[in-house]
């Protein structure tokens, strides 16, 4: 996504671009896949209200009209007794409020000093963190709260106000798909990056068919450990590019003869751990049941035939659903997910900003401002907006 931005960013200003992916597909961690009627979104799927920059592209590419706001499955169990703890959670959140801005991450270093569970332990009634913060982390992001920095947890606080879920009818692929439209795009393993070196006022790209290409500047919008490797990074970068983790997932979809009982969207979740999250539709005759596993549990699956286990977990989870034939279906392990944003990622990132490439080589990727698509479409599109401010890169 964040090199795809950056890519529309600097082609709608007048420059040429060439987008080079070392996989057939295009998008990274937005794949979705056909499955009968119907269309899964096997990587990321949600849209939320307060994406701007994701959703001024929608506008701009005009896929704004086909958002569908997901609506909500569960009430959170408040009661009086807990009024005191959420106003002092809100209370920190309004003290901070200018530190919480999830697009400018440097601004938050300062506050990331514990994990979402210490956080949890300290502020907020355990009732409540079972009902809201696991599901929220957990089963969504996929993310252990251990892991995860306090950060995340206080710039949700500042941001889920009246903020909704959406996700894009067809797709949340057809996003990177229009925003590569008419792009020189050069995909499969033959375009794989190895190297990019400054030579003289022009970057040298190596790529792994053997082939070299020049360029005035590059936007090396891969995971960061990749960029280590592409750029020979030493010192404080190799550490920082190399120190950022991601949560591991497994998805499996499949499709059943619906029946008049199975209407609506459901969640459901099994104990901690073991799977994330599970939903199930119905879309015209057919009952559409979707499920991620993330984590140990996702790693668990390894070694066996994934997709019966996946498929087996399921029927655990949809025991109606037993016996029934299972018509269409599929699975996605995604080995490096959702980007983990550890406890100290804030303060890391503060740190080693001088160290990062500033020149005609900008680093793009969610780990550099949030875990989301919006974290990869603000990277992109900073990047950008660097090189044209530079005059790097004249029209
Ligand atoms: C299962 C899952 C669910 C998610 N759910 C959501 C959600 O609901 N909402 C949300 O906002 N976010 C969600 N996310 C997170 C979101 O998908 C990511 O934050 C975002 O897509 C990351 O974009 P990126 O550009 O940083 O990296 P990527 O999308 O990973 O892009 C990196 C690209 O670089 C390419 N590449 C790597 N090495 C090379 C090389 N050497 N040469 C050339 N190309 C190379 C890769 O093939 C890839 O296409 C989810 C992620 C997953 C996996």
């Amino acid at each position: 996504m964040s090199g795809l931005v950056a890519a529309r960013t600097l082609a709608d200003a007048g420059r040429e671009v060439v987008v080079l992916e070392a996989s057939d597909h295009l998008g990274g961690r937005v794949l979705s896949i056909p499955c009968g009627a119907t269309v899964i979104d096997a990587g990321a799927s949600h849209v939320w209200s307060f994406y701007r920059s994701t959703r001024r592209w929608l506008g701009r590419l005009g896929l704004s009209a086909d958002l569908v706001p997901v609506a909500a499955t569960q009430r959170l169990p408040i009661r009086l007794g807990d009024l005191p703890a959420i106003l002092r959670a809100m209370g920190e959140v309004g003290l901070n409020w200018w530190r919480l801005d999830p697009a400018r991450p440097l601004r938050a270093a300062p506050l990331d000093n514990r994990s979402i569970a210490e956080y949890a332990a300290r502020r907020v009634p355990p009732r409540l963190v079972e009902a809201a913060l696991r599901p929220a982390f957990e089963w969504n992001a996929f993310c252990e709260l251990e892991e995860m920095s306090q950060v995340l947890v206080l710039q949700a606080g500042r941001l889920v106000l009246g903020a909704r879920p959406h996700t894009l009818r067809g797709g949340l692929h057809r996003l990177p798909l229009a925003l590569a439209q008419g792009l020189d795009v050069r995909r499969g393993p033959a375009h794989q990056v190895l190297s990019l070196e400054l030579a003289g006022d022009r970057v040298r790209v190596r790529l792994k068919s053997g082939g070299e290409l020049e360029a005035g500047a590059a936007v090396l919008a891969t995971l960061p450990s990749q960029a280590a490797a592409i750029l020979h990074a030493t010192g404080s970068l190799e550490q920082f590019l190399l120190g950022v983790r991601h949560s591991a997932v497994a998805r499996g979809w499949w499709q059943f003869p619906a029946r008049d009982a199975d209407q609506g969207l459901r969640l459901v979740s099994s104990p901690r751990g073991r799977a994330a999250l599970a939903s199930s539709r119905v879309v015209g005759d057919r009952r559409v049941v979707s499920l991620a596993i993330y984590g140990p549990a996702a790693a668990a699956g390894e070694g066996e035939d994934r997709e019966s286990w996946l498929l087996a977990r399921t029927l655990d989870m949809f025991p109606d659903l037993l016996g029934r034939p299972v018509l269409e279906g599929g699975a996605h392990l995604w080995s490096r997910a959702v980007t983990t944003f550890e406890t100290g990622h804030f303060r890391r990132l503060a740190q080693v900003v001088h160290a990062l490439p500033s020149g005609r080589v900008r680093l793009a990727g969610d780990y550099l401002v949030s875990p989301t698509i919006e974290g990869a479409a603000l990277s992109g599109e900073r990047a950008a907006a660097e090189l044209l401010r530079s005059s790097i890169l004249e029209p």
